[in-house]
């Protein structure tokens, strides 16, 4: 059987990085798209390489239709087929109280957040659907416990964003549930990644921690797990699910 191909975005670091490095010690060939951490993006496939997997690196913004069709292409060129997508790439802008959003920021979220997962969605579509001749495949959205939870004075329109992005899961996976595509995501909780860095106040990771239930922020590869086995074959009568990877959040 031939090499499967993945494809994971903005996996230059943090939860991306690690579902990219687990896809490859479970034999994968991984596509590592990154944004603009290209120096990350490449240490990474070297990484893999030197373990003896096979890995690419490749730029573009996923808010951009343009680039996200030329991202495609590049799988195509490349390997010549796709069997999962992980739509990682997320962004969070700094926390603030409603009163302080504007349109510009929610905009830039959702362009990202939704917008970008959802024209990764249809590219994949278009190759792995039976409908369209390709052997059918899967993919996992990457949310957030933020879409269910609620978090006051924290990044609701991100939580919105994510609560978007689960009904994309959802309704999508009935779309295409004939045509060999399963879909499904996953909501991480707190997960020590520096995305917190760039979003959240100094101190947030420690101050949250013990409320976990569990009693401590997720390691990315906790969450690499839980999306690694949605795309696999024992999850083959799962769809339309988003799980918790969340410590009981
Ligand atoms: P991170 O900031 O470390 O990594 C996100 C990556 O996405 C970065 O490499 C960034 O360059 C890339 N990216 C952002 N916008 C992009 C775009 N338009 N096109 C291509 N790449 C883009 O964050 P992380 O913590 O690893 O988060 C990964 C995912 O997990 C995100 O979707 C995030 O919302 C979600 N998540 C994270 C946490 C957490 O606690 N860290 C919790 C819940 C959900």
């Amino acid at each position: 059987m031939s090499q499967k191909t993945i494809l994971v975005t903005g996996a230059g670091r943090g939860i991306g990085a690690a579902i990219a490095l687990l896809a490859a010690q479970r034999g994968y060939r991984v596509c590592i798209n990154y944004r603009a951490d290209a120096d990350a993006a490449h240490g990474l496939v070297e990484r893999i390489a030197a373990a003896g997997g096979t890995a690419c690196a490749l730029q573009a913004d996923v808010a951009d239709e343009a680039q996200v069709e030329a991202l495609f292409a590049a799988v195509d060129a490349r390997y010549g087929r796709l069997d999962a997508l992980v739509n990682n790439a997320g962004i969070l802008a700094r926390q603030t109280r409603v009163e302080d959003i504007s349109a510009a920021r929610i905009n830039a979220i959702f362009a990202t957040n939704v917008t970008g997962s959802f024209l990764c969605a249809r590219e994949a579509v278009r190759r792995m659907s039976t409908r369209h001749g390709g052997s059918g495949g899967a993919i996992v959205n990457v949310s957030s416990r933020a879409a269910v939870l609620g978090s006051p004075n924290e990044y609701v329109d991100y939580a919105a964003s994510k609560a978007a992005l689960d009904a994309l899961t959802i309704g999508l996976a009935k779309e295409v549930a004939g045509e060999g595509i399963r879909v499904n995501g996953v909501r991480p909780g707190l997960i020590l990644t520096d995305m917190h860095a760039s979003g959240g106040e100094p101190g947030r990771v420690a101050r949250l921690a013990p409320s976990v239930p569990l009693g401590r922020g997720g390691e990315p590869a906790e969450v690499a797990n839980a999306v690694m086995w949605l795309v696999s074959d024992e999850a083959s009568y799962t769809t339309g699910t988003v799980i918790d990877v969340s410590g009981g959040r």
